[in-house]
């Protein structure tokens, strides 16, 4: 993990690169024709690349063989950009807590298991994403995530706070709870947060825009 001009590179042992843009990274027309970016709407659908690219009108994630070409790309600013590769297969899904909830994990577990790879040898790097300290959630919101960590067998102390009567839910912890269920094991958190690093966008912290993050 390094930190470059445009953003926050992740070499993968793979030989695959994962690059977390900065706010202010200015994409070239030529980078824009050569990257595929997940069609978002907090789904828990991650899709084969290129195979079922016009089968799903939404997807949040997108799992490719190693050959394809193209930079595979998540926008986000607070979610959590996720991006993966293995012997076999590279890819990147978006999740925010709607994601983790529909299913996103599970998913992309099923997808992998059709691309005939093995889930728990495959290398995943969270961004940077809004942190456990500053992601404060309502009620109705904390009490799903209660019922979701109980059927998953999942500790809810292991992404829950209680502060001040106030709820906050640590999306990375709760996505790296999820992918040891499946036992991964190289698992990746570069540790900014959106809301408190200015070189990012937040939505918490009232912007509108998305920062970009690619594997290729
Ligand atoms: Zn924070």
């Amino acid at each position: 993990m390094r930190e470059i001009d445009s953003g926050i590179q992740f070499d993968f042992p793979t030989g695959e690169k994962g690059i977390f843009f900065f706010k202010n990274f200015q994409i070239t027309e030529e980078f824009i024709n050569d990257m595929v970016l997940a069609r978002q709407n907090h789904t828990g659908t991650n899709i084969i690349y290129p195979d079922e690219y016009n089968k799903f009108e939404f997807f949040d994630g997108l799992v490719s063989y190693r050959s394809v070409r193209q930079y595979l790309g998540v926008k986000t600013a607070d979610c959590l950009p996720v991006l993966f590769a293995s012997e076999k297969l590279k890819g990147c899904f978006h999740s925010g807590w709607r994601g983790l909830i529909n299913g996103i994990v599970e998913n992309l577990y099923e997808k992998v298991k059709i691309m005939g790879e093995d889930f728990s040898e495959i290398t995943f790097v969270i961004g940077p994403h809004i942190c456990g300290r500053c992601y404060e959630v309502k009620e109705d919101v904390a009490d799903i995530f209660i019922r979701f960590a109980k059927e998953k067998g999942i500790s809810q102390s292991v992404f829950m706070y209680f502060k001040d009567h106030k709820i906050f839910i640590d999306l990375a912890s709760c996505c790296k709870a999820l992918l040891k269920t499946f036992s991964v094991k190289k698992i990746f958190d570069v540790q900014i947060c959106v809301k408190e690093d200015m070189r990012f966008f937040s939505r918490r912290r009232g912007d509108n825009s998305s920062q970009i993050s690619v594997i290729f």
